[in-house]
C-alpha cells in the first residue's frame, strides 16, 4: 500500500485554524487535531493534590520533566529485579557470546528444530545450567531461567518447559524414589530427552475421557500400552516428532478380572514411562508409530508429534506410582479413596507448568511493550504549528493504547512473582490450603495474563505502524509463538471455570460454617450479607484523592464492609442464585452452561482483584520514596483503567453516578499522560538487554541506524 497522502502533507507546521462558518470538515478535523496535541487538561483537583505533582509537565506535552529520570529507572530496576536476576544475566551473556546459537529471522522448520535443540543442549552442557535440579531445589530460579531462555527464543523456553516442567516434572512429581533414582540425572543433563503425552486427537481439555489404555498383564508383570482407535492417538506431543527418547503417557489403568463379575476394572487415568526411541540408535521402538504434526503457526523450534501404540509392553515399575500402585499379584493400592481424588492429585502435581507459562507470558508482554514504547518515543510526526515534530507517544490516542498496557505489565510482574513465591512455598510445605490456593491462582493468572498478552501484541504491532510489520521487529513471531499460551497447559476458558468453581465451592462451604482460604478472605465480608443498594453518597464522590485511594479501587474491584455489593462479590452472589434456580429445571450441567458467561466474568473479576491487591502491596513495600511515587502512579492507572473498561457494569447498578464515571475517565487519560512522562524509565527498568529485544526499532539507542543497517545500508 502506498503511504496515505492526506494528513501527512497538511498538518505539520500549520497554524491552529480558528473555527469559521465556512470551515470544511477536513479543516475542522485539523483544527481539532492541532488543539488536541496541546497540553491535556488534568481533572480539576489533580494539580493541587496529586502525590506525583513533581511529574506534572510544564507547557508542552512533548517535554519530559521527570527529575533524575535515570535514577528513577535504576531504582525501579533494582526493585523489580528478582533474587535470580544474576542467573538470568548469565544466560543472556552466554547467548550474547554465542552468535551460532542466536535464532535468525528466517529459517526452515527443520533448521529451527535443530537449532532449538542445540540451544537447549548448549545451555545445559556448555553453560552448565541444571534445570531439573533447579526445579527440585529452587523453583523460582527455574522459572527465571525458563523466562530468560524464552527471551532468547520462545521456542527454546517452550522446549525447555517440555523437557523439564512436563517430562521431568511428571517423573519427579508423579513417580517415587525408584523413578527419581533412575531418571533424574539423564533428564537433567539431557541424555534422556522426553515428552509429556497427555492430549489425544479426540480429547484435549477433557483429560478424564482419554482412551489410551494401560492393561496389567500379571503373567509377565508388565503393562500393555495400547491406542484403541484413531481418536486416541496422542497428538501435539512436544519433543515427539524428532528428539524424544521417552514419553510420560497418560492412559487408563485397566486391571483384568478385577471389576464387577470378573470384568476388567478401569482405575482411571495414570501416568506411565514409555521408551519411544532406542537410546543408542534413536530408532523408533517396535509397536510405536510416530508422525510429525508439521509446520505450525508459530513455535516451530518445537517438534510436535503424534504417537500411536500397538500393544507396547513396559515393566510394571514404569507406572508413576505416587498416587496409585499395582502389586506383583495385580492388586491396586492408593492412599486416595476415589478415582476423582486420584485424578485431582495427579493433575494438581502438574501445576508448575502453568505457573511457568503465566510467568513467561509476562516476559513476552514486557518485550512487546518495550519495543512499542521505545519506537513511539523515537518516532516523530506532526506537531504544533511551526514547531518541531513531536514523538507519537505524545498523542493522547497512543498513550491510551500503550500506557495502560505498560501499567498492566507492572501489575502482572508483581502478581506472577507472588505466584512463584507461593508455588515455592507450597513445594516446601505441602500445605493443603496453599495447594488449593496455588491451583486456583495459577489457573486464573495463566488464563488472564496470556489472553491479555495475546491481544496486546497486536496493539503494539499496530502502534509501530508499518515498521511493526517487518519480521525483524519481532511482533509477528512474538504474536505467533505466544498465541498458543492461551491453549496449552489448560485452555483459558476451561481454566477460568476452575476459578469460578472454586469460588462457588468456598461460597457454599462458608454457608455451611467452613473457613475461607487465605487469598479469598475478602469475600468473607460479603458472604454474611445480602446484596444491598449502593451507597448514593460515595457513588458521587469524584475527587482525585478518592479515586486514587487504594481502598476505593479495591472496593470497586471486589467488596468492603460498608458497601458489600461490588464487584466480585456481587457476581458471586448473583451467579450462585442463578445456578440454584436453573439447576432445578436444567440439572447441574445445564445450569452451569446457562450461566457460563457470568461464571467467566466472575473468574476474571476475581483475578483482577487479586492482581490489584498484590500491586497495591508491592507499591507499599517499595523502600525508595521516589520509586514508590512512580509505582503508585502506574498502579492507579492500572486500577482506574480497569474500572473504566467495565464502567457499564458499575453504572448499571449505580455504584458510580454519571459525574463519577466522567471523573474516572478523565483521570484515566490524565494518568496515562503522566505515565507517558516516565515511560522510558519504566521500560528501561525491565532491564532487557538488546539481545533479548532484538527488534532494531526497539533498541536502547541508535534504533534507526540499526534498522537501516539491517536492511543493508
Ligand atoms: C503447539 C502445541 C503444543 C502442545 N504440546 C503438548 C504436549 O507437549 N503434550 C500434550 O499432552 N499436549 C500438548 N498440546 C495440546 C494442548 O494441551 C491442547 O491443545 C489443549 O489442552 C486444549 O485441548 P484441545 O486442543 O483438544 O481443545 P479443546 O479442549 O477441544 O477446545 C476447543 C475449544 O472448545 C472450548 N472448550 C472446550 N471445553 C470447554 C468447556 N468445558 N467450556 C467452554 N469451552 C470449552 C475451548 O475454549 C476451545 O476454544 C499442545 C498443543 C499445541 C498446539
Amino acid at each position: 500500500m502506498p503511504p496515505h497522502p492526506t494528513a501527512a502533507a497538511s498538518v505539520p507546521g500549520g497554524e491552529p485554524v480558528a473555527a469559521s462558518e465556512e470551515e470544511s470538515p477536513a479543516a475542522r478535523r485539523l483544527r481539532l487535531l492541532s488543539l488536541h496535541l496541546l497540553q491535556p487538561s488534568a481533572p480539576a483537583a489533580a494539580h493541587a493534590s496529586s502525590p506525583s505533582s513533581s511529574l506534572v509537565p510544564a507547557a508542552c506535552a512533548g517535554r519530559r520533566v521527570v527529575e533524575g529520570g535515570g535514577d528513577v529507572a535504576a531504582a525501579l530496576k533494582a526493585y523489580l529485579r528478582g533474587r535470580h536476576r544474576a542467573a538470568q544475566m548469565r544466560l543472556y551473556d552466554f547467548f550474547c557470546a554465542r552468535p551460532d546459537l542466536q535464532t535468525p529471522v528466517e529459517m526452515t522448520t527443520a533448521a529451527h528444530r535443530e537449532l532449538c535443540f542445540r540451544q537447549l543442549r548448549a545451555l545445559v552442557r556448555d553453560a552448565g545450567v541444571r534445570p531439573l535440579t533447579l526445579m527440585a531445589n529452587d523453583p523460582a530460579e527455574y522459572f527465571a531461567v525458563m523466562e530468560a531462555a524464552g527471551g532468547a527464543d520462545i521456542s527454546l523456553g517452550v522446549k525447555l518447559g517440555v523437557q523439564y516442567s512436563l517430562w521431568g516434572g511428571s517423573v519427579i512429581n508423579l513417580g517415587t524414589k525408584k523413578h527419581r533414582d533412575k531418571y533424574f540425572d539423564g533428564i537433567d543433563n539431557l541424555d534422556y530427552p522426553g515428552c509429556f503425552a497427555m492430549t489425544e486427537l479426540h480429547h484435549g481439555s477433557n483429560v478424564q475421557a482419554l482412551q489410551t489404555t494401560a492393561t496389567f498383564d500379571p503373567v509377565t508383570d508388565e503393562f500393555i500400552i495400547n491406542t484403541p482407535n484413531d481418536g486416541a492417538i496422542k497428538w501435539w506431543i512436544g519433543n515427539a516428532a524428532v528428539h524424544g527418547k521417552f514419553a510420560t503417557v497418560f492412559a487408563r489403568l485397566i486391571l483384568p478380572l478385577q471389576g464387577k463379575g470378573g470384568e476388567p476394572a478401569d482405575m482411571g487415568i495414570h501416568a506411565f514411562i514409555v521408551p519411544i526411541r532406542d537410546l543408542e540408535t534413536h530408532a523408533v521402538l517396535p509397536g510405536i508409530e510416530i508422525n510429525d504434526c508439521g509446520h505450525k503457526i508459530g513455535l516451530n523450534g518445537v517438534d510436535n508429534g503424534a504417537l500411536r501404540f500397538r500393544s507396547v509392553r513396559i515393566p510394571r515399575d514404569n507406572l508413576l506410582n505416587r498416587f496409585g500402585d499395582v502389586s506383583r499379584d495385580g492388586k491396586y493400592t492408593s492412599s486416595l479413596p476415589t478415582i476423582n481424588k486420584r485424578f485431582a492429585a495427579t493433575l494438581g502435581e502438574l501445576v508448575g507448568g502453568r505457573v511457568g507459562i503465566a510467568f513467561c507470558s509476562v516476559g513476552v508482554l514486557k518485550v512487546a511493550v518495550t519495543i512499542a514504547v521505545r519506537y513511539a518515543l523515537l518516532r516523530h510526526q506532526f506537531g504544533p504549528p511551526k514547531q518541531p515534530e513531536i514523538s507519537v507517544l505524545d498523542y493522547q490516542s497512543h498513550q491510551h493504547k500503550l500506557m495502560p498496557m505498560l501499567a498492566s505489565s507492572y501489575a502482572f510482574h508483581f502478581a506472577t512473582v507472588q505466584l512463584v513465591d507461593k508455588y515455592s512455598e507450597m513445594k516446601k510445605t505441602n500445605d493443603e490450603d496453599l495447594i488449593a490456593d496455588v491451583h486456583v491462582l495459577s489457573s486464573g493468572l495463566k488464563a488472564y495474563i496470556t489472553s491479555y498478552t495475546a491481544k496486546s501484541i497486536s496493539i503494539c504491532r499496530e502502534a509501530c505502524g508499518g515498521h511493526g510489520y517487518a519480521a525483524v521487529n519481532r511482533f509477528g513471531s512474538l504474536r505467533n509463538d505466544h498465541d498458543i499460551f492461551q491453549t496449552f497447559e489448560g485452555d483459558n476458558t476451561v481454566l477460568l471455570q476452575q476459578v469460578a468453581g472454586d469460588l462457588l465451592k468456598q461460597y457454599q462451604e462458608k454457608f455451611k460454617g467452613g473457613t475461607l482460604s487465605v487469598t479469598w478472605n475478602y469475600l468473607r465480608d460479603s458472604m454474611g450479607t445480602y446484596l444491598s443498594q449502593p451507597n448514593p453518597v460515595t457513588a458521587r464522590w469524584e475527587g482525585e484523592d478518592h479515586l486514587r485511594d487504594p481502598n476505593f479501587q479495591l472496593d470497586a474491584f471486589r467488596v468492603n464492609k460498608l458497601s458489600p455489593q461490588y464487584r466480585t462479590s456481587r457476581l458471586l452472589h448473583s451467579v450462585a442464585a442463578r445456578l440454584q434456580k436453573h439447576s432445578k429445571t436444567l440439572g447441574g450441567f445445564g445450569a452451569w452452561n446457562r450461566c457460563l458467561n457470568h461464571l467467566l466474568t466472575l473468574a476474571e473479576s476475581h483475578i483482577e482483584s487479586v492482581i490489584l491487591a498484590q500491586f497495591i502491596e508491592s507499591v507499599k513495600s517499595c523502600p525508595d520514596e521516589k520509586t514508590r511515587e512512580v509505582l503508585k502512579l502506574v498502579c492507579d492507572l492500572y486500577a482506574l483503567d480497569r474500572i473504566w473498561k467495565d464502567i457499564g457494569t458499575y453504572r448499571n447498578v449505580d455504584y458510580v453516578a454519571p459525574n463519577k464515571a466522567k471523573a474516572i475517565h478523565k483521570l484515566t487519560d490524565y494518568l496515562s499522560y503522566q505515565v507517558r512522562l516516565v515511560a522510558k524509565e519504566l521500560v528501561d527498568a525491565f532491564d532487557l538487554p538488546d539481545l533479548i529485544i532484538r527488534a532494531p526499532i526497539g533498541m536502547q539507542s541508535e534504533a534507526y541506524a540499526q534498522y537501516t543497517q539491517y536492511v543493508g545500508f
